[in-house]
């Protein structure tokens, strides 16, 4: 596994090659100077929030364009400082702090993990609290990644959690839980 710190970023050569190795290197652009990327955070203690000072997409995450390609300034952060290949990686910020850069704030993962994590954040605000909720959340994604197998029925799996039929159904089909698969990106 190559890491950032194996390409000389001082040469055209180089920052192809990084490139091609999927690292998100922002081209340069002769002649236009831009301010320093690390200027533009506002770098604290090691597990303080680091906040952009840049422009922010409609998000809320800092942006920097180079050559006119906007790059999330958290990515680019997280990137430089730890010299990790994050292609097609999703960011989590634990602090839930979109404008955030510290490196010590993000984790990578996966889409699924990405998931996870919001249905973590969410489940106490959402869903069970819901006085109709009589699955949990845990269950309903089980049931659904059961029923996709196509073994089960909806009343089997009703039996198998003791709800009735209708619930095990709307459940499976989303109706009561879109929030579980459908949250908006941030
Ligand atoms: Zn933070």
């Amino acid at each position: 596994m190559r890491t950032l710190q194996d390409f000389d970023l001082n040469t055209a050569q180089g920052r192809y090659q990084a490139r091609k190795f999927g690292f998100e290197i922002p081209k340069r652009s002769p002649g236009v100077k831009q301010p320093d990327f690390w200027s533009l955070i506002d770098k604290k203690g090691p597990n303080d929030c680091w906040n952009w000072r840049g422009t922010f997409n409609a998000y809320g995450y800092g942006q920097r364009k180079q050559n006119g390609i906007p790059m999330m300034a958290h990515r680019l952060a997280y990137q430089l400082t730890t010299g990790e290949n994050i292609q097609g990686l999703i960011a989590m910020h634990v602090c839930d702090n979109p404008a955030c850069c510290n490196p010590n704030h993000l984790r990578f993962g996966s889409h699924a993990d990405n998931q996870k994590d919001k249905f973590l954040k969410n489940r106490q605000a959402k869903g069970e609290k819901n006085g109709s909720s009589i699955l949990t959340e845990e269950q309903v994604l089980e049931a659904r990644s059961k029923y996709k197998s196509r073994i089960v029925t909806y009343k089997m799996l009703a039996q198998e959690y003791g709800v009735s039929k209708d619930t095990m159904q709307k459940a499976i089909r989303n109706i009561h839980w879109k929030h579980i698969c459908d949250a908006p990106q941030k």
